[in-house]
């Protein structure tokens, strides 16, 4: 019979050979049920004594969650991978959906909702920017803000077509928890989806809309200076690079520049350019 932990024993010797006893008889329950040694130790002066309830971890997913809950976030269950679930979605509302359960990395901690994509796409113009921020994570729109405002002005100002008549997404579908550039990692993980969404919208162009979102398109480290001015090719789908237009709100100097851009998209796919 296993013992039982019994403070108060009269003997001092015999107190700390019921303790060594009882700790070894924890351990071997323990180990038998997957319990971290961290958890033993926890637990092991409460367990069928003191009436508080044992808890169990029988998993090291398990004990990642229960550091977040301790943290009070939300941690992610276990997920396949976006490389394995985004081939298999056959529609855009397949894909959102799968989306909106993605926890393949740690994004989804911090996350309100998933930002997937604006617009309807009639015109299969396609706009990348790199990842939902603030005013995006809590509306589940991308380029909600003042920098969305701006885009919108390009769209409907410029080029003369309703926000709607194009598509609109973002590199990552989770809004980095510092409002940040996506961390390489991220990027990586999240990338199946922007894929999938490409080849399920097969769009006539792709803008993209910053440097994060330039490089990742294009496999390319150049600098947005270099990128940007040219119409590229990628995996057959014409795309052009140019700024983001939360720079545009910091530089406006550079509208210019994104409107030539922008002017070089809309030629390429034929699209009349208004006088
Ligand atoms: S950022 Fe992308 S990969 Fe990471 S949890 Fe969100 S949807 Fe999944």
């Amino acid at each position: 019979m296993e013992h039982e932990l019994q403070l108060g024993a009269e003997d001092p010797l015999e107190e700390t050979r019921l303790l060594a006893a009882a700790l070894q008889a924890h351990s071997r329950r323990a180990a038998a049920r997957g319990v971290a040694w961290s958890r033993v130790e926890a637990n092991l002066s409460v367990e069928g004594k003191s009436g508080v309830e044992t808890k169990t971890m029988p998993s090291s997913a398990a004990a990642d969650r229960a550091r977040s809950a301790d943290a009070g976030v939300a941690a992610p269950a276990p997920t396949e991978s976006p490389r394995i679930l985004a081939p298999a979605c056959a529609t855009l509302e397949d894909l959102r959906a799968a989306v909106a359960r993605c926890t393949a990395c740690e994004l989804c901690r911090t996350r309100t909702q998933t930002v997937f994509s604006d617009g309807l796409g009639a015109r299969r113009i396609l706009f990348v920017g790199d990842a939902p921020g603030a005013d995006e994570d809590r509306s589940g729109v991308p380029f909600a803000g003042a920098a969305g405002q701006l885009l919108t002005d390009i769209i409907e100002k410029g080029m003369r077509l309703r926000r709607d008549e194009v598509w609109i997404a973002n590199l990552l579908k989770c809004r980095p928890s510092d409002n940040g550039k996506p961390a390489p990692r991220a990027s990586e993980s999240c990338s199946p989806w922007l894929e999938r969404q490409i080849e399920l919208m097969q769009p006539r162009i792709i803008i993209a809309l910053g440097q994060a979102a330039a490089s990742h398109l294009l496999g390319s480290d150049d600098n947005l200076a270099r990128l940007r001015g040219r119409v590229h090719e990628r995996r057959g789908i014409p795309l052009v690079a140019t700024y983001h237009p939360a720079n545009l709100l910091r530089t406006p100097a550079d509208k210019k520049e994104c409107w030539q851009d922008i002017q070089l998209a809309m030629r390429a796919i034929g699209l009349q350019l208004s006088s």
